[in-house]
């Protein structure tokens, strides 16, 4: 299965800019692991024409081809910029800008049509996690997205980010991301009939990749806050070896 390492600066841009930020990450060879950098929108052209040995991926797209939607961004225009994968479903997008599985299903369906790859977040509250109810909550989010669409898409990645873990400095055991991505495969072959690579996210650093990666099931990491830092970023990767 195909690994991946994406960078997820959400509303950021860190100390150390982004043409240092490319310059170190372009320096050390990812060998097998597929590099994906999501800087905020207006950086992506820039970032597209600097960019070596990393993919790019938006942050978010809009779900209409074009329109009316002020302040939205289309897939097609995303990939104008140089986009090749886009994030989708991430929790802050789903908690904060109330963005729920109807709508997530109807941007998976148009990112696959308009050519992007999707990084389709999914993942529990610590509400769902405590009442013992994570494989149902995870398997209801996979069915709400299986749309037609999903024959036709080539690369699609899944990210399961347990809402509590993400940019708390809480993250979740390798044991527990083992079991949980273990239920989600289950839920994947059922429901969309398919494989795919699955990342974990939530408060990844280089002190706890390794507790992550120890039982191998793991396929790549989706990381906020380490990513904002080069060197933190380039630790991870190499704790994925
Ligand atoms: C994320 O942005 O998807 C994320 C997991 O953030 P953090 O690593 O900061 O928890």
């Amino acid at each position: 299965m195909a690994r991946y390492l994406i960078a997820n600066w959400k509303m950021n841009l860190p100390p150390e800019g982004m043409d240092a930020w490319m310059a170190a990450v372009a320096r050390e060879d990812p060998r097998d692991v597929t590099l994906v950098f999501a800087p905020p929108f207006p950086f992506l052209r820039d970032a597209f024409a600097q960019r070596r040995r990393v993919g790019l991926a938006a942050q978010n797209c809009n779900d209409h081809p074009s329109g009316a939607y002020t302040g939205e961004v289309s897939p097609s225009m995303l990939r104008y910029c140089g986009a090749e994968y886009v994030i989708l479903g991430h929790s802050e997008r789903r908690n904060v800008y109330g963005e729920d599985d109807a709508l997530i299903a109807k941007k998976l369906s148009i990112a696959i049509e308009s050519g992007l790859k999707p990084v389709l977040c999914i993942g529990e509250s610590l509400e769902v996690r405590d009442a013992g109810r994570v494989a149902q909550f995870l398997s209801d989010q996979i069915s709400a997205t299986a749309v037609p669409e999903l024959e036709r898409a080539g690369e699609l990645v899944i990210a399961y980010e347990p809402v509590w873990a993400i940019g708390t400095g809480r993250n979740a055991s390798g044991a527990m991301v083992a079991e949980t991505l273990a239920d989600i495969r289950n839920a994947l072959a059922q429901l969309w009939r398919k494989s795919v690579p699955i990342l974990y996210g939530g408060s990844v650093t280089p002190d706890n990749v390794d507790d992550l990666v120890a039982n191998g099931t793991i396929d790549g990491f989706l990381v906020g806050g380490a990513s904002l830092d080069s060197g933190k970023f380039l630790a991870i990767l190499n704790g994925m070896r």
